[in-house]
């Protein structure tokens, strides 16, 4: 009988050509499930091909060892690619040499172990010139966003992984690392090309890094990794897009595309920066390079439209420790930064977290031949420290600054599009910036052309309307039959419901006229991994409420939230949440994380609780419950708790927010409660940025504003306080 595995080895034998026929006993095998492949996988000579075949894998451990040569490596395939999906508990390591590994989903899932692709079996199985091809990691995450893995780790030499497409990871632990850890992995000459990085969400906690090069322990060794025409497309985790950590590596040719963070060199010495892309689009956040560390040159880059400033500015350059220990921050020593483009870039920052411990200044820097250009000629240059230790020279630039003397040459600079897209002067004869022959690096080149590169944001309204009318339960009836983006229209007139509203979607419930729910548990939503809330136009009486304490209108379940949700609210009314003590309006679970939180022309009155509870990740690591908390004119009237509650405690410096707007609300009778052990209307532990502008206050509790870690903006203007205390602000806490 003609079987199909025969067909698929004449087939292969056949596609894969000549040496394969020649070699009598290499062999191409299709298996069928995990026990075929680790019968196929016992004794692998060079040629031999593995091929799973299509459709699902669930709880499949690859394990792939075995010699191949140069001429005749061993395979691992995808019988066809894009349709081998691993999910459930699966994961892949490999040892040896001349393996090759290509056409594999990771989906629906997560690793059993640390890693879900592993350049080595253990400690001493090491991968050596084996190449990871065309394999897709997607959402492959742990449910609960504090367990920490790492997607994909590298380790022994000549190793490359290209042509992947790696995207949305969510929980903690930098998405792919190499290693050095020991002699074997060191010096190792890994190539790192062509990979789609799509869009890692923001953290909310350090381990957001998309890639790092090492760690501090092994940073004075070098790697000679070379990451080359990549596209990270918003790889927003957190403050370091690319952590480097060792020394030599080459990062070449890749763009940076809407991505918060900069490509940080943290640790180690000589690298090579150079014809890079960033493109931030004026998004907040986006970052060029920053600089720590020794003998680096930084050359023929080019930024554009970036808005960070500070950690995330076009170029920040830190100051040292001095004698610094190898996890701390070593001087920037003989850098070279040249022939640079940056177009419309918020800021240039030199001396950057110099304070009594960073005191040793930047030595011997050159910037020369750089291309600056700021948006209405402002000085975009920002300094913490002497900078006598940076030289500039043939600088060009659109605005004079004060800070640097010489080398920097002002003129009016018109600028045009050149053919690759890119903005280079229309005088030829300024030498300044990128190079005019800079290749942009397209997204098709990178990752696979079988896997789609498309956004998976939350929106809102996207879906159809459903028409929902009064009475019992009629809104978890109407959820019931909802799906992702749908709105539910309430008609005029009284909602109750007895049951739990469930958010497990993006969802979104709009009122024209009077509609008014009351609900009689203890809370009316509860916000699961994967919803997200929008209300317009209600009124919410807690009245018939149980009668318990801590009850919420909206809760987050307290699993957390590994995909982060928004919640919005406007036009609405939240009114007598008083039935027992401690009543709040959101009430954030530890594991939650709000991309935002957005209140605008709503009315709350009589809580006993708080309106944000956002307070749930105490354990001092630099980790909180909400990035962006928007409110503005609203009215608070007696709430006898904290209008928001915002811890973001300990020292780490690798995240974003939270960033708090308060505007033009009213505030009555606020922070009072005898339970409230804040004593504040107010409690703004830890924020990045802050601003409370055009409030006023009536006999309220304090606003209290505690700054921590890094240099934390707050603006309080026009604010009136009618027998209520000053805002009691105390800056800058740094814990040693
Ligand atoms: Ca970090």
């Amino acid at each position: 009988m003609i079987t199909r595995k025969y067909i698929v080895q004449l087939i292969c034998c056949l596609t894969l050509g000549f040496f394969l026929a020649q070699e009598s006993k290499a062999s191409v095998t299709l298996v069928q499930n995990m026990d075929q492949y680790k019968t196929a996988t016992k004794s692998l000579i060079p040629g031999d091909t593995i091929m799973l075949a299509n459709g699902i894998w669930k709880d499949a451990e690859l394990i792939l060892q075995g010699n191949g040569t140069l001429e005749k490596p061993i395979v691992l395939i995808a019988e066809t690619p894009g349709e081998v999906f691993l999910e459930g508990k699966s994961n892949l390591s490999i040892g040896g040499n001349y393996l090759i590994v290509k056409g594999l989903v990771f989906r629906n899932g997560f690793t059993p172990s640390s890693e879900v692709i592993s350049f080595r079996i253990d400690s001493e199985n090491l991968a050596f010139h084996s190449r990871v091809t065309e394999c897709v990691i997607d959402d492959y995450n742990n449910p609960d966003r504090n367990a920490q893995d790492t997607w994909i780790m590298m380790y022994g030499r000549n190793n490359r992984f290209d042509h992947n497409h790696i995207e949305g990871k969510r929980n903690v632990g930098v998405t792919m690392a190499v290693r050095l850890n020991s002699e074997q992995s060191q010096e190792n000459y890994h190539s790192i090309d062509h990979n789609y990085f799509g869009p890692r969400p923001v953290l909310g906690s350090n381990g957001g890094e998309t890639l790092r090069i090492g760690t501090s322990t092994y940073s004075l060794t070098n790697s000679y990794t070379e990451i080359s025409n990549n596209y990270f497309d918003k790889c927003n985790g957190e403050t370091e897009i690319i952590s480097i950590k060792s020394g030599k590596n080459v990062i070449k040719g890749n763009v940076f595309l809407e991505s918060k963070g900069s490509l940080t060199l943290r640790h180690g010495n000589g690298n090579i920066i150079e014809k890079n892309i960033f493109l931030g689009n004026g998004v907040a956040e986006t970052g060029g390079i920053r600089v720590i560390n020794a003998e680096h040159q930084i050359k023929d880059n080019y930024m554009q439209d970036l808005s960070g400033e500070d950690f995330r500015a076009g170029i920040t350059i830190m100051n040292g420790v001095p004698n610094s220990p190898i996890n701390r921050y070593h001087q920037v020593k003989n850098v070279t930064i040249s022939n640079n483009s940056l177009i419309n870039v918020a800021s240039v920052e030199l001396a950057v977290g110099s304070d009594g411990e960073r005191s040793a200044r930047p030595e011997n820097i050159t910037l020369e031949k750089n291309l600056i250009i700021s948006e209405n000629a402002a000085d975009i240059f920002k300094t913490y420290d002497k900078i006598d230790g940076i030289h500039f020279v043939d600088n060009q630039s659109n605005f004079q600054s004060t800070l640097i003397d010489k080398g920097l040459e002002t003129t009016e600079i018109k600028l045009e599009k050149g053919s690759n897209g890119l903005l280079y002067p229309t005088d030829l004869s300024i030498q300044a910036g990128a190079p005019r022959d800079l290749r942009v690096l397209s997204i098709d080149e990178t990752g696979t052309n079988w896997y789609v590169k498309k956004s998976k944001e939350i929106v809102f309204d996207v879906g159809k309307k459903i028409k929902v009318s009064p009475g019992l339960n009629q809104i978890s009836d109407a959820l019931s039959g909802a799906q992702t983006g749908d709105i539910l229209e309430l008609e005029p007139g009284m909602y109750e419901q007895t049951k739990v509203l469930d958010i497990t979607f993006p969802v979104s419930i709009v009122a024209g006229q009077d509609a008014r729910i009351s609900f009689e548990g203890n809370s009316l939503f509860e916000i699961y991994n994967g919803g997200a809330l929008s209300v317009t136009g209600v009124k919410v009486t807690g009245k018939n409420a149980a009668d318990a304490a801590g009850n919420a209108v909206i809760k987050i379940n307290r699993s957390g939230t590994l995909r982060n949700y928004k919640l919005k609210i406007e036009k609405s009314e939240f009114t007598d949440m008083s039935v027992n003590h401690s009543f709040n309006f959101l009430e954030a679970s530890s594991g939650s994380f709000a991309d935002t939180i957005e209140i605008s022309n709503t009315n709350f009155k009589n809580f006993t609780g708080s309106i944000l509870a956002l307070n749930k990740e105490k354990e001092d690591l630099g980790k909180y419950n909400a990035e962006y908390i928007l409110l503005t004119e609203n009215r608070f009237e007696s709430i006898g708790g904290v209008i928001a509650d915002i811890y973001r405690g300990g020292t780490d410096e690798s995240t974003f927010g939270p960033y708090v707007l308060v505007q033009n609300n009213q505030i009555i009778d606020a922070g009072n409660n005898s339970r409230n052990k804040t004593d504040s209307s107010f409690y703004l532990y830890g924020t990045q940025w802050l601003v409370l502008t055009g409030n006023s206050f009536l006999n309220s509790a304090p606003v209290k504003v505690i700054e921590m870690v890094g240099t934390p903006y707050s603006l309080f203007e026009k604010n009136q306080f009618d027998q209520t205390k000053q805002i009691i602000h105390s800056k800058n806490q740094v814990i040693k």
